[in-house]
């Protein structure tokens, strides 16, 4: 990365996040239009970023902080996610989301940290439970493949001496109401987010303690000027000795880690609000979520709260390298998505989907973060490996934390991690991967 550079690509995100939808409309954003000057400047409010802030403006309380976004908070991945904050090790590129024991423990008390700093948030904010509720999950079979890698996940669960519950699909269908599942494992620590309503309340809590937020504000350009990086955007800049840089994959669009990270869009669809007569031919639980067992085949998710009774519908990976998806793309997902819905909720066959999207998720091929001090003053706290909600928040305390000098000891845990590795060369990356995902999907089967 050069020490002028002009940022070669601003994120776009396909469709309107149902999670957003189901909200009232925020106020007009504040816009950077000036020049200012600052002690910090954080790039990007998605999960890295609104810790990042949260972390600096506690431990630098006097300091000024500013943060940027190029779209509105909760319009980005962090308010279009399926609001899985998940404690458990949760490899999405492997079929049953375990990895070795002493690296799982490793990354349950990271994951577990990020957990305890957002609840610190919730509960300052006094955000509402719909925005963050410690309701568990449960991995969802729905094959005898899936019971299969259930059972050598409890396994694990078991070794590593976590709390989970076996489900038969009695049980499944008591939460869901659905026959679909023949089985599924529930284990109590991960929180459900509404996605848009937990980063639009960090944010607001943020802007309250003096944190300085402007939105639809991209950085089009990050300078070194002497001591300083000024950050240009459309119509102002932001120039700050110190600079965290929480986008994600976008970390490539400003040169950092180039041919090193994956860009991979998910995709997710709500329905309409339910009646009361068909909630009541559902029956059910009014709230759960489920996680595939394998990892590459469905999300569904039950809500109830703003927004009525509905069911999320989240499935399929495609590896974009230009970082961007068309509509072609998103209505053969939405097709997807349908027989996935049929599937699993035949009684419904009168429900429609009301709101579908897709959105970015940022994976190196070795599962590491792209994380620390990339150049004197420039930190980074980007690819979260698709499970950014916790890993997100983690990775932007830490870089504060890194940057602001706090001594928390898990920054030595991110530093110990290798460098994300290269990645073949274009167009051999994108075949690959894309072949590669299909292989997986083609092995989740029916579970799809
Ligand atoms: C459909 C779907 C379902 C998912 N489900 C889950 C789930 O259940 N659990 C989970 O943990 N994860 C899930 N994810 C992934 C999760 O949303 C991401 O990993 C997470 O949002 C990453 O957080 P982040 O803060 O690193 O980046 P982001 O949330 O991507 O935030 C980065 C921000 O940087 C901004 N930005 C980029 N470039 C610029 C620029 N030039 N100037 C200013 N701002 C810029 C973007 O607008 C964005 O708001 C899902 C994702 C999708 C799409």
């Amino acid at each position: 990365m050069d020490n002028a550079i002009k940022v070669k690509r601003l994120p776009r995100d396909p469709g309107l996040s149902g999670w957003n939808a189901l909200l009232e409309a925020p106020p007009p954003p504040r816009v950077c239009e000036e020049n200012i000057t600052a002690d910090w400047l954080v790039i990007g409010a998605g999960f890295a970023g609104l810790a990042a802030a949260r972390r600096l403006s506690q431990l630098r309380a006097s300091e000024r902080i500013v943060l940027l976004d190029a779209v509105r908070v909760g319009t980005g991945p962090a308010g279009r996610n399926a609001g899985f904050m998940i404690d458990l090790p949760h490899d999405i590129s492997a079929e049953g989301y375990a990895g070795g024991l002493e690296k799982d423990q490793r990354q349950i008390a990271m994951n577990r940290a990020a957990i305890g700093f957002a609840r610190e948030a919730v509960e300052e904010h006094g955000l509402p439970r719909e925005a963050f509720d410690p309701a568990g999950k449960i991995n969802a079979a729905t094959t005898e493949q899936g019971q299969r890698q259930n059972e050598s996940f409890a396994a694990h669960l078991g070794r590593l001496g976590e709390d989970h519950r076996l489900l038969d699909a009695d049980a499944m269908r008591n939460i869901t109401g659905s026959e679909f599942f023949c089985g599924g494992i529930f284990a109590p620590g991960t929180v459900m987010i509404q996605p848009a309503l937990f980063v639009r309340g960090m944010a607001d809590g943020l802007v309250r303690g003096g944190v300085e937020l402007f939105e639809e504000s991209p950085v089009t350009g990050l300078e070194r000027l002497g001591p300083d990086w000024r950050a240009t955007t459309p119509q102002g800049s932001v120039t700050a000795p110190r600079v965290v840089l929480t986008v994600n994959g976008h970390a490539n669009s400003f040169g950092l880690f180039e041919r090193r990270l994956m860009h991979i869009f998910t995709y997710a669809s709500l329905t309409r609000a339910l009646s009361d007569s068909e909630v009541r031919t559902l029956g059910g639980e009014p709230r759960w979520g489920a996680t595939p067992s394998h990892a590459q085949g469905t999300t569904v998710r039950r809500i109830s709260g703003t927004g009525g009774d509905r069911i999320l519908i989240r499935n399929r990976f495609t590896y974009d390298a230009s970082m961007e998806v068309g509509q072609r793309r998103m209505a053969t997902v939405a097709r997807g998505h349908d027989r996935s819905f049929a599937a699993r909720f035949p009684m419904l066959a009168d429900v429609t989907m009301e709101h579908r999207w897709g959105g970015r998720l940022c994976l190196s091929r070795n599962g590491v973060p792209a994380f620390g001090e990339q150049k004197p003053g420039l930190f980074s706290a980007c690819c979260q490996n698709g499970v950014g909600i916790a890993k997100g928040t983690l990775s932007g305390m830490l870089a504060a934390e890194l940057a602001g000098g706090g001594n928390h000891p898990m920054v030595a845990d991110m530093l110990a991690f290798e460098e994300p590795e290269r990645l073949p060369a274009e167009p051999f990356a994108s075949l690959g991967a894309n072949a590669y995902l299909r292989w997986k999907t083609w092995r989740a089967g029916v579970e799809f």
